[in-house]
């Protein structure tokens, strides 16, 4: 038994475990073999402030604030490396990049660059695909792998315990207690749980007998292809199509490219499809001067959301002891930071963490319930 039960430990369930490991006794339970097989370890790990609703930039901000300083040991090299954003437009969606700058937050402003200076910054951009570019100088490179790890190991360190190979399937409260039962027969027993199951965080939720939020998992392709360091630069900014979303950037000195795009799916080890991948090829060969001989390697991961893009987190009110940590949807690997130490404040004192509160987060954004109304 101990005091929290986490499940799921992808980097929300992670980041939330070694926040609660300060303050009592965790298990954290994974299906998987590895923590961060599922969407944790599928992402474009990119730190992209101007991205999502109100209530998601203001937790982001908060969580760079540690990615930008973590404490000591958490990790030895930065977690966070600038990248900058570039967003193209052609002609015809020159509106685009007017909604663009409007929606950058005052303190990360983007700023609007001529069609050429955006072909200098990404060679690789055919100059007639661009008619509008902006700049975004926010963004960077984050460091997904030790991120997670870093919050992995920080929750061992605070005693916390880690089991993987184990799914649940069965959650049920007696006594004050919830009692989780996995695939093999082990229980895990506590009276508080944390559900950060990601796509399957409704599964777990009706597990336990709870109405589901109305999650719902999209699917996002990408694939890697060699780089080439005279079309594509070390330094070149990440490149968005801002009229389709689809983009193109970095990747350990290869390409990484991905249509942005989000198809409805089940919770599922999620594949690319030949017809994806054909398209983000297509999309490459008509925007840039890249010539696709090959693709090295292609991954397809799960974003899910729910209805207004929220995150979910809170305590469920139709049960006792059930918190939930869902809905991180794009943005999960740079709102895990904050929102861990958010689960910390509401399930120790009901409250929001001060600085979160200074930052004017707003707690009804993030409740269970708004998603049932
Ligand atoms: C292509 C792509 C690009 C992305 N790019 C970015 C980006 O640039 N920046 C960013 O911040 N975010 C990005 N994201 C989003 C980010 O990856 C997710 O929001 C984040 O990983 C969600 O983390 P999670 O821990 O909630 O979910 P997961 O990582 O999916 O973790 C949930 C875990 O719960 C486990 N689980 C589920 N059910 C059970 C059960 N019954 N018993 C035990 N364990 C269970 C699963 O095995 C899984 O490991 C991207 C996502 C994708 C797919």
């Amino acid at each position: 038994m101990s005091d929290y039960l986490v499940i799921g430990a992808g980097i929300s369930g992670a980041a939330a475990a070694a926040e609660l490991a300060e303050i009592g006794t965790v298990t954290l339970v994974e299906m998987e073999e590895r923590p961060g097989y599922h969407s944790s370890g599928r992402s474009a790990a990119l730190y992209t402030p101007n991205y999502g609703p109100s209530v998601v930039r203001t937790i982001i901000a908060a969580s760079a604030e540690f990615y930008r300083a973590p404490m000591a040991g958490f990790a030895d090299h930065p977690l966070l490396t600038p990248r900058q954003a570039m967003t193209f437009v052609p002609a015809g969606s020159e509106a685009k990049i007017d909604e663009y700058m409007a929606m950058a937050t005052p303190a990360t402003p983007l700023q609007e660059i001529s069609p050429d200076q955006a072909c200098k910054l990404a060679p690789l951009l055919k100059r007639e695909a661009v008619a509008r570019a902006s700049l975004d100088p926010h963004v960077m490179d984050m460091d997904a792998g030790a991120i997670h790890q870093g919050f992995l190991r920080l929750l061992k360190h605070r005693g916390g315990k880690t089991f993987t190979d184990h799914r649940i399937t069965a959650i049920e409260r007696r006594d004050g207690q919830w009692r989780a039962t996995t695939t093999s027969g082990a229980t895990f027993e506590a009276p508080v749980v944390i559900n950060a199951g990601g796509a399957w965080a409704d599964e777990v939720g009706q597990m336990a007998g709870l109405k589901p939020i109305g999650l719902v998992p999209m699917r996002r392709t990408a694939i890697v292809i060699a780089g080439d360091p005279t079309l594509a630069p070390a330094s070149m900014p990440a490149v968005d199509d801002g009229a389709t979303e689809a983009y193109v950037k970095l990747d350990a000195g290869r390409l990484m490219a991905s249509l942005g795009d989000a198809t409805p799916s089940p919770p599922c080890d999620a594949q690319p499809e030949d017809l994806d991948m054909a398209m983000i090829v297509d999309w490459l060969e008509r925007n840039t001067h890249l010539t696709v001989k090959r693709i090295e390697h292609s991954w397809a991961g799960l974003r899910s959301f729910v209805e207004d893009h929220c995150p979910v987190v809170g305590f469920d009110s139709d049960a006792e002891g059930f918190f939930w940590l869902a809905g991180q949807g794009g943005y999960g690997i740079m709102l895990a930071a904050a929102l861990g130490r958010l689960t910390r404040g509401l399930v120790e004192r009901d409250a929001v963490p001060a600085d979160l509160l200074a930052r004017g987060l707003n707690i009804e954004e993030l409740t269970p319930s708004r998603c049932r109304a």
